[in-house]
């Protein structure tokens, strides 16, 4: 079991590094990301104790489930699914560094208000719904920029970049239409010197697509399926559930 883990792994990351190679980027601008959900922190600790440090779930439920297990191997955390500001505070309890899955207005504002009360600051990508698919969440692309000032707003939110779920589809280009757009998205706000506002991260590309989000500029990939295996429960499950 933990073989096949640490052998695909392995695989993932010469995937990463050949992509950078061939888009002429240096492998170390590429950071690797485990979703880990519905994987058991048995089967999580095998990758940190290879070397791994950055893990993400989409759920807090799983989150608080796993944290004993693996607090004393040195990670970070980021979160990665649908957050109800009814969970803020359980997610700053877990050690959550950065929330990439921020994608409204109401929960920046309760977060700010949580960690003013905590006296924490914590780090976000904003979520971008490239695909304009309706069963994905994210700020409308058109939007994005919009939403990107309101946030920076707040002082205890830091802003790191954008996040975005590419389109499902054996179709490379377009999926490399939705990258594309995020990577736009970034550069008009770059441009724009938005205090607060750091937009150095594209947290983009996965088990099926992470290659063409490298060549368009991924500096963070989120991996699952191609190194935990398939799971149980469709993605739906998790990208599904009502807002
Ligand atoms: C599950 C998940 C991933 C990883 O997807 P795989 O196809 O299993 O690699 C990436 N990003 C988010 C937001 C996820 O929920």
């Amino acid at each position: 079991m933990s073989k096949e883990i640490l052998d695909n792994l392995e695989d993932i990351l010469k995937r990463i590094e050949r992509a950078c190679i061939s888009s002429n980027r240096a492998p170390e601008e590429v950071k690797l990301l485990l979703a880990t959900k519905t994987v058991s922190a048995d089967r999580i600790k095998t990758t940190l104790q290879a070397g791994q440090k950055l893990i993400a779930e989409n759920k807090v439920q799983e989150l608080k489930q796993k944290y004993e297990a693996l607090k004393e191997i040195p990670h970070t955390n980021h979160f990665i699914g649908h957050l109800q500001t009814n969970k803020i505070k359980d997610i700053l309890k877990y050690d959550v560094t950065c929330i990439q899955s921020l994608d409204r207005l109401d929960l920046a504002e309760k977060l700010q208000q949580r960690l003013e009360y905590e006296g924490k600051t914590i780090e976000v990508l904003i979520q971008v719904n490239t695909s304009e698919e309706e069963s994905k969440f994210g700020v409308h692309p058109d939007q994005a920029i919009e939403l990107v000032k309101q946030v920076a707003q707040f002082d205890r939110l830091k802003i790191k970049g954008l996040m975005t779920i590419g389109l499902f589809s054996a179709e490379t280009e377009k999926v490399r239409r939705c990258f594309r757009l995020l990577k736009n998205i970034q550069e008009q706000i770059i441009d724009m010197n938005i205090p607060n506002v750091d937009m150095q991260e594209l947290s983009m590309g996965m088990s099926g697509d992470l290659e063409t989000a490298i060549e368009e500029g991924a500096t963070i990939v989120r991996v699952g399926t191609a190194i935990f295996g398939q799971r149980i429960y469709p993605d739906s499950y998790y990208w599904n559930e009502k807002k």
